[in-house]
């Protein structure tokens, strides 16, 4: 099955990043830079966790798994999207976060672990995938993936892309993969599908699940990814966070 990463539509605006008001309320200068590429090689993750305030997430919390898609091969791309990002980042106030997330999981389930699949990805990175499908006209396209010009949270570390996996180390069945293009991915559509027998009661638990412990620390799922939680809006976000890296 092909799959495609969908749209990071960017939903949260129902939700509010109010517990750290930023000082001034002016969208962040966005980096220049002249080869985005290569800014991003050079980048050393000193400078994310120093001009970016991002934290590796498990510097935070070592019960938090990492299997970065987009740093191997196994993604909707089949190449790697990113060779120097090795570990999850996001901004710091957002793992912290997320690392209570962890706790309550595993007070609810103590063999059990987020694992991340994408957290921070630059705006080059999301260049790359917009390229990538290119055969399509901009407006289907724009629901695989957003526009890299519209930024996402994920270029900011703000939001973030996961599952669970069980006491075996095996990723609890949420009746679609990863990056899948299917409806079925859908969370706003799960009844339907349950209705129909293509979801079943043991997918609608795990999808619960993962929504239950993100939810407890204000964290938003996509509506068509059951994999995406966004930290805040991305209006908030762009107040708060600094982009990584415009395309040049
Ligand atoms: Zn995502």
């Amino acid at each position: 099955m092909r799959t495609i990463i969908l749209g990071h539509v960017l939903i949260g605006l129902l939700f509010s990043c109010t517990d750290s008001v930023p000082p001034k309320k002016t969208v962040p200068k966005v980096l220049k830079a002249t080869s985005v590429k290569a800014s991003f090689e050079k980048l050393k993750d000193t400078a994310l966790v120093s001009q970016f305030n991002l934290v590796d997430v498990q510097s935070l919390n070592k019960d938090i798994f990492v299997e970065l898609k987009y740093a191997t091969k196994d993604n909707f791309m089949g190449v790697i999207l990113y060779d120097r990002l090795k570990k999850a980042y996001l901004q710091k106030d957002v793992a912290e976060r997320l690392s209570k997330v962890q706790t309550y999981l595993s007070q609810l389930k103590p063999s059990f672990h987020l694992v991340i699949y994408d957290a921070l990805r630059p705006v080059s990175v999301q260049q790359k995938m917009w390229d990538a499908l290119d055969s399509l006209p901009p407006v289907e396209r724009g629901k695989f993936v957003s526009n890299p010009k519209n930024r996402s949270l994920h270029n900011m570390g703000a939001a973030v892309d996961l599952t669970i996996i069980d006491q075996n180390g095996v990723p609890l069945d949420m009746g679609a993969g990863y990056d899948d293009i299917r409806q079925i991915a859908y969370p706003s559509m799960e009844k339907q599908f349950v209705a129909e027998g293509k979801l079943t009661a043991v997918h609608i638990e795990n999808r619960d699940l993962l929504r239950k412990v993100m939810k407890s620390q204000g964290f938003r799922q996509l509506q068509t990814e059951w994999w995406h939680f966004n930290a805040c809006s991305r209006s908030e976000g762009l107040l708060k966070y600094k982009v990584l890296f415009e395309e040049p």
